[in-house]
């Protein structure tokens, strides 16, 4: 069985009514998972990342200011949650999640977090939804603390991973790869090791070709140990914050490609949900769903 890694306060966030965050997302996936046959002892608890394990690894100033509420209002904004003690709690476990299936991926040959994706989060801020950049810490740890040599981020997210990218650009052991929309958030992009910037209402089709030949560009060029795999389900026609045409067929071949290929290889894959912006979360929850269909833990 692969582990699926949840805890209660991915979706326990007070924000204002009509804020974008779809924050009940993560406890619908979960139930509809339960719904659909996956074993309640299938889930896992994270334990939270404790914050001073970051330091040396991002900016003690900002992590300390985020902990204690010091951030100012336009570092807020940027990231764009209302502060909270709540906040902090979920943001350390929704990374200590992301750590968690990195190493059980190692064990179990996948794992998948039932959050994560945080990648616009920098070394000393954070933006557009992310505050600590979960993809970046799981790849350093599985390579600081687990005997692994070369972790690949392979990004999906119809937004580029630009704080991944930027965290990770002095490191030769960690790869990183965005595929995203050239005209979408970030409008100002970070250099990953491989980005493919595709237009608006790109189709199945186009994106299912790139997403492939990034893949094996990727594999040949850098042959990683273990893959992080962003499965973003904001590049879905319906998303409202996505831009790409994408069917959910077409999600769940990408999801499939993604997992088959690694796992031809013998290639650990922990993969984290990403981006989902749909205000109907049966819709939403949906188009998750196929990252879980494609490793089989549903039908
Ligand atoms: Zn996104």
């Amino acid at each position: 069985m692969i582990p699926l890694i949840f805890d209660p306060i991915y979706s326990q966030l007070d924000l204002p009514a009509r804020h974008r965050f779809p924050i009940d997302k993560y406890r619908t996936l979960r139930d509809l998972l339960l719904s659909l046959g996956a074993a309640p002892t299938q889930f896992l608890r994270p334990k939270a990342l404790r914050p001073e394990t970051l330091e040396g690894t991002l900016c003690a100033d900002y992590i300390g200011r985020f902990v204690r509420g010091e951030l100012d209002r336009q570092a807020m904004r940027r990231i764009g949650f209302p502060w909270s003690e709540q906040l902090v709690k979920r943001t350390f476990t929704a990374v200590g999640g992301t750590i968690l299936a990195g190493v059980l991926s190692l064990e179990r040959g996948q794992a998948i977090n039932l959050t994560g994706g945080y990648h616009h989060a920098f070394y000393d801020y954070g933006a557009g939804f992310c505050i600590v950049n979960d993809l970046y810490l799981s790849a350093l740890n599985l390579i600081q603390n687990h005997g692994v040599e070369r972790v690949l981020i392979f990004d999906c997210d119809v937004h580029q991973g630009d704080g991944t990218a930027s965290l990770a650009s002095a490191r030769d052991d960690v790869f990183t790869v965005s595929i995203h929309g050239e005209k979408n958030f970030p409008f100002r992009k970070q250099q990953s090791d491989l980005d493919v910037a595709l237009p608006q209402g790109a189709g199945d089709d186009v994106y299912l070709c790139a997403v492939e030949a990034a893949l094996e560009k990727a594999l040949s060029a850098f042959r990683p140990d273990a893959v992080i795999y962003d499965a973003g389900a904001d590049v879905h026609a319906d998303d409202d914050l996505g831009h790409f045409e994408l069917s959910t067929q077409g999600v769940y071949q990408r999801d499939q490609l993604v997992l088959e290929r690694c796992s031809s290889l013998d290639l650990p894959v922990s993969a984290v949900i990403g981006g989902g912006y749909q205000r109907d979360m049966a819709a939403l929850s949906d188009v998750h769903l196929q990252l879980f269909r494609a490793a089989g833990v549903v039908g």
